[in-house]
């Protein structure tokens, strides 16, 4: 069962959940309906995925209480602003046919626009008129969340970043912990880019436990104290992924992983990014 985390205004979220980005909208329903099977209840996605739609169909169709599935999904570049923002999570909602998520984030800062403050302000105002009840950012760096403590009086609840063994983010992780920001991880199992599996301490730890390289690194994450919500479209793997809490990796096995942090960012980098 996946063990649950108090964010800094007291909602709570399922440390373990599941990512839906590149699934494709014909293809959503089943996933996430397998994955609610499963025994998931967070699904992670955003606007830009286009596949809202799917995730709103499985959660209607799965009979479980809409209070019991935590929902993320994400304000898109081009949305941001005071009017756009209201907007664009008033269409996400129609999308997934929900009254409300329990988290929106800012995507990406995209500091070049310089509109990630007034975003940032509205979703405070949407979190008060109940469309969310949680809201944070996602790719923000140290100076991005500088700038909303230094500026706005609401601290996100969490950054959602790049975050897998060749990628720690040490000095992010660690900026959050101070401030009360929870860290999720995106692209946890390094989107597939490079062969983390075969890394000899993730190998070794899945031998040793009897388990699969994917889990050991989902058991990282979560000894870590991180958030995380692995994606796969295959019904063996969505189960595997959460089948994650019969074995405990050592302090030494941690460790080794942890040594595998080598700056290997696989996606965009926020500062830069302009899509
Ligand atoms: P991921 O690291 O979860 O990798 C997914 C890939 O790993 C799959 O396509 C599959 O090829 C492989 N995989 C999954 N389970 C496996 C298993 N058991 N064994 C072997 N291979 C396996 O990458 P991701 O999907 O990019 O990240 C997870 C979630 O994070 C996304 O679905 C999305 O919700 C979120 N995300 C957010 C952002 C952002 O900018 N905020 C960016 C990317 C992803």
């Amino acid at each position: 069962m996946a063990s649950q985390i108090t964010l800094n205004d007291g909602n709570t979220i399922p440390q373990l959940g599941f990512g839906v980005f590149k699934v494709d909208q014909a293809e959503t329903e089943r996933v996430v309906s397998t994955a609610l099977e499963v025994g998931y209840r967070h699904i992670d996605t955003a606007a830009v995925y286009g596949n809202e739609e799917g995730v709103g169909a499985a959660i209607a169709a799965s009979g479980i209480p809409r209070e019991e599935i935590f929902v993320t999904t994400k304000l898109w570049n081009a949305d941001q602003g005071t009017d756009s923002a209201r907007r664009a999570l008033e269409t996400s909602l129609g999308k997934l046919g929900l009254d409300s998520v329990d988290l929106y984030l800012i995507h990406w800062p995209r500091p070049d626009q310089d509109r990630y403050v007034e975003s940032w302000q509205t979703l405070a105002q949407l979190r008060d008129e109940g469309l969310t009840r949680s809201i944070g950012v996602s790719n923000f760096h140290e100076p991005h969340l500088q700038r909303l403590l230094d500026e706005t009086d609401v601290v996100p609840a969490v950054n959602q970043i790049e975050l897998h063994p060749a990628f720690a983010q040490r000095p992010l992780r660690a900026f959050g912990t101070e401030h009360g920001i929870h860290t999720e991880a995106w692209g946890p199992l390094g989107q597939g880019k490079y062969d983390l599996f075969s890394d000899v301490p993730v190998a070794d730890a899945a031998a040793a436990h009897g388990v699969s390289p994917a889990q050991v690194v989902i058991r990282w994450h979560l000894q870590n104290g991180i958030i995380v919500f692995p994606k796969s479209v295959t019904p063996e793997r969505i189960a595997q992924n959460f089948d994650v809490f019969g074995f405990v990796l050592s302090d030494e096995e941690i460790a080794a992983i942890d040594g595998l942090d080598r700056g290997l960012r696989v996606g965009a980098d926020p500062e830069t990014a302009v899509f």
